[in-house]
């Protein structure tokens, strides 16, 4: 999981001011070698042209689009349209290990702390609902083979530079788990090997319609799910039926039973790429996602194949890395979409 090198920090860390921090070091140090060996300082302005000349050998653009997949069961037979097969989701995860994404977390994704190599393109793997297809781990906890976990580890494994990292959004069905001292082995498991744990509320109800005190009750409930089990509070909440509260801003951020939330990003169900976290499209209170299916019925334009073949076909308007994770590098026919949050780290060429 390279990549983040001194600026690496816990997730709950993850933020802006991190970032800032991450920036303070290096500039005017940089150093780089002179014909004869010799080393020789270079001033910043030099050093912030070299940056934007790497910056567009790879042609970076980190205010384009990110794919966000949603996955729901992993099962041989599906039911719905929302289940996958372990093949497909292989197959899938192939696809995007051989066209150049890097997954990243949905916290790291929302926080705007995207640390993957000059020239990828950032994925983030979402997984909704907590059921066993997603995560079971034998006696000695070693993922069984054909649930998204296995399989994402497996990939991982023989696809070097994929790194093996997902957001489970998890509900009061912890993995099948019922027993509090099995919940917490689990969750402990995904948290120490480096997976996200988001918010998806803990009873999976319907927020739409529900008052303000309901609304921060259900989704201070689902914190809990979480924060009750290991030490780290979500980053994010994924809605439940991806349906907002009537005032999308009780998602965002609210209190309920002693419980406080604060996401730097609420996620949706469908139907696009989102927006770069660096960009003025960017939204924290509803952030699209992807369902992963082939092209065929409802899913012929806005599921996933459909949208990576897109994505494939229009690398202008894709998120492409400067591999830098302390600058935001972009062409600067783009500039007047870069948010005014990050224009400190702007770096357009
Ligand atoms: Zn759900």
């Amino acid at each position: 999981m390279g990549g983040f090198g001194v600026c690496r920090t816990g997730a709950a860390a993850l933020s802006v001011l991190a970032l800032a921090g991450c920036m303070s070091s290096g500039e005017d140090t940089a150093k780089v070698a002179a014909p004869k060996g010799a080393v020789k300082a270079v001033s910043p302005q030099e050093a912030k042209q070299a940056k934007a000349a790497a910056a567009a050998k790879v042609k970076a653009n980190e205010l384009g689009q990110v794919p966000v997949l949603m996955y729901h069961r992993v099962v041989p037979k599906p039911e719905t349209s929302d289940d996958r097969t372990p093949a497909q989701f292989r197959a899938e995860l192939e696809r995007l290990a051989s066209e150049d994404y890097v997954p990243i977390t949905a916290a790291e994704y929302a926080t705007g702390k995207i640390g993957i190599p000059a020239g990828k393109h950032p994925v983030v793997l979402t997984f909704d609902d907590s059921s066993p297809s997603q995560v079971t781990l034998d006696g000695m906890g070693v993922p069984a083979p054909d649930t998204a976990l296995g399989i994402l580890l497996d990939v991982a494994a023989k696809k070097p530079g994929f790194r093996p990292v997902a957001t489970f959004y998890v509900t009061g069905d912890m993995f099948g788990k019922e027993r509090p001292d099995e919940q917490t082995q689990i969750m402990t498991w995904l948290h120490e090997h480096g997976f996200d744990l988001g918010n998806h509320t803990r009873d999976h109800l319907n927020l739409r319609g529900k008052s303000k005190e309901q609304v921060n009750k259900e989704i201070a409930a689902g914190h809990q799910v979480v924060k009750g089990r290991i030490p780290f509070d979500p980053v994010t909440l994924a809605l439940p039926y991806g349906n907002q509260p009537n005032t999308k801003a009780w998602a965002l951020r609210g209190a309920a039973n002693g419980t406080r939330y604060s996401y730097g990003g609420v996620f949706l169900a469908g139907y696009t790429p989102a927006a770069s976290p660096f960009s003025t499209d960017f939204d924290p209170m509803g952030i699209p996602r992807i369902k992963s299916q082939e092209k065929k019925g409802d899913c012929v334009k806005f599921c996933s194949t459909a949208w990576l073949d897109w994505l494939k076909a229009h690398p202008d308007e894709r998120f492409t890395s400067d591999g830098d994770i302390r600058t935001v590098a972009y062409p600067k026919f783009k500039a007047a979409f870069g948010a005014k949050r990050y224009s400190a780290y702007a770096l357009s060429y």
